[in-house]
């Protein structure tokens, strides 16, 4: 037997400035054939899973290509092409079995749906090939996924932990259906609702209610899958936003009654899926009357794990301006101010410009660099690896990288973009987390990976940038209405 396997992952966020070109993968990391097997085999990721398996039961394995970049804005036509015809191409020559580490929300210059359109040009060169599908969380679901897979399952953690763990899941789906043991039927629910990713947090209400529901569901007998997503909003595509998946053994009645139920749910609790946005001031100002330590602080609308630029300073000004003393922030992306710091080597004391060099056209932001005088303490070439709970024992690169210290603020300053979910984003530089008063990080939820267990106190900084929870202010052209809570007056139906 021989069994595809591939991966091929990008979050877009229609309103970044970020290109998302065929480097930007290269940068997160971009792998053909025998190579992509060797980088993931052994990793917590879902095409681990899918190589285990494979392996388990003696097949030939193929792997055309492993791709994964950071979230950013529109894939490059080029770039998806290429992409996907790694893909096609493989199935082109012969499988009988493909099962695909997605994300599901790849927006490209040739189409809005780039894991359906992927998908569908598979079923074309290949009508009965079974295929087994995991996304991410934020996977914003299309027909045209549902439509043209054998099984499809998401994430039920954010942080993201159980990659591993549903890629075994729905492999074994799609093994057992390639062995005629099983016919998965699937049903989707979209609902008309855009959460925001505060909320989205697994181990929080209202989003623990739903998981739970999917967990229960799968109980179930002829329950194969059930999958509850959160979805990427900030994406001006028709299909953002939240919705349910549910596959069963034969059982289009049960799979079609299950997505509902859960979509209902959340649905009911569309409220509690709204965050509200304070003041950047009060929030510092709350931050400096604290006593319990480490108290993390979260620069949440400038999250490169999401689309944002990493260089957006509104937050890092407001602690200087409040004199904030004793912080570590992870991280600043400035690829400049790191050779800058480079030339001038560790222990020198010198004024840099940093930050703010991003124009952010969707939201009218100028770039706003920060001025600040203090010592290079560590420069290092940024690579580390995950030891931590998420994209375990995957290699991480943030390219050349120095940490600047004003005396009462830390910042490690990045070439690459990276989103800190894991403590090695300061060990990695000498900087001990649990020793610091203050950790500020551009993150959303993905830092509780890493850091929940160090925070005492955990506080949201509404800064500035593409990753905002104020929806109002993106100009959503593509996106289908009405939603909540954009709009008044809507209304969800089984669908
Ligand atoms: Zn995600």
């Amino acid at each position: 037997m021989k069994i595809l396997i591939a991966m091929m992952k990008h979050e877009t966020n229609t309103f970044s400035p970020i290109p998302t070109n065929w480097k930007r993968f290269e940068d997160w990391g971009i792998h053909f054939g025998s190579k992509a097997l060797e980088v993931y085999q052994h990793t917590g990721m879902p095409m681990a899973a899918y190589i285990d398996l494979a392996k388990s039961i003696g097949a030939e394995i193929i792997t055309p290509v492993a791709a994964e970049a950071m979230p950013s804005g529109v894939v490059h036509a080029e770039t998806y092409n290429r992409l996907t015809d790694s893909i096609c191409e493989a199935v082109n020559s012969g499988c009988d079995i493909a099962l695909l580490d997605l994300h599901g929300a790849m927006v490209s210059e040739t189409t809005d749906d780039g894991e359906g359109t992927l998908l569908e040009k598979i079923r074309t060169i290949s009508p009965n090939l079974p295929i087994a599908v995991t996304c991410d969380f934020h996977c914003n679901l299309t027909h045209k996924m549902v439509d043209n897979c054998t099984a499809l399952i998401g994430y039920k953690t954010y942080p993201h932990v159980d990659m591993y763990q549903v890629g075994k899941q729905i492999g074994q789906v799609v093994l057992d259906t390639y062995e005629e043991k099983l016919i998965p039927v699937m049903t989707r629910q979209q609902l008309p609702m855009l959460t925001h990713t505060l909320k989205q947090g697994t181990d929080d209400q209202p989003t623990k209610s739903l998981i739970d529901a999917c967990r229960q569901a799968e109980q179930q007998e002829d329950v194969l899958a059930a999958t509850f997503f959160g979805g990427f909003p900030l994406a001006d595509m028709p299909d953002a936003g939240a919705s349910t998946v549910v596959v069963t053994n034969q059982n289009p009645d049960l799979a079609q009654r299950t997505s509902f139920d859960i979509a209902s749910l959340a649905w009911k609790q569309r409220k509690q899926f709204v965050y509200q946005c304070g003041s950047l001031p009060e929030q510092v100002k709350i931050a400096r009357e604290l006593s319990s330590y480490p108290v993390i602080l979260l620069d949440h609308e400038d999250n490169c794990g999401s689309g944002g630029t990493q260089d957006v300073m509104a937050v890092i000004r407001e602690m200087v301006e409040q004199n904030l003393d004793g912080v570590a922030v992870a991280a600043v992306y400035d690829p400049g101010a790191v050779t800058e710091m480079q030339k001038a080597g560790v222990g020198k004391e010198m004024t840099i410009t940093l930050g703010g060099k991003t124009e952010i056209p969707s939201l009218q932001l100028k770039p706003k660099p920060l001025e600040l005088t203090g010592k290079v303490k560590v420069l290092s070439d940024g690579k580390w690896t995950v030891h931590g709970p998420m994209y375990t024992g995957v290699k991480v690169d943030m390219g050349p990288t120095a940490v600047f210290d004003t005396g009462k603020i830390k910042i490690v300053v990045v070439s690459l973009h990276h989103e800190p979910w894991d403590v090695g984003v300061f060990t990695s530089v000498g900087i001990l987390p649990e020793k610091e008063k203050y950790l500020l990080l551009k993150s959303r939820i993905h830092y509780r990976a890493g850091f929940e267990g160090i925070g005492k106190q955990t506080l949201h900084c509404d800064g500035e940038g593409v990753t905002t929870s104020r929806y109002e202010l993106l100009d959503f052209k593509k996106l289908r209405r009405p939603i909540y809570p954009l709009d008044h007056n809507v209304e969800f139906h089984n669908n």
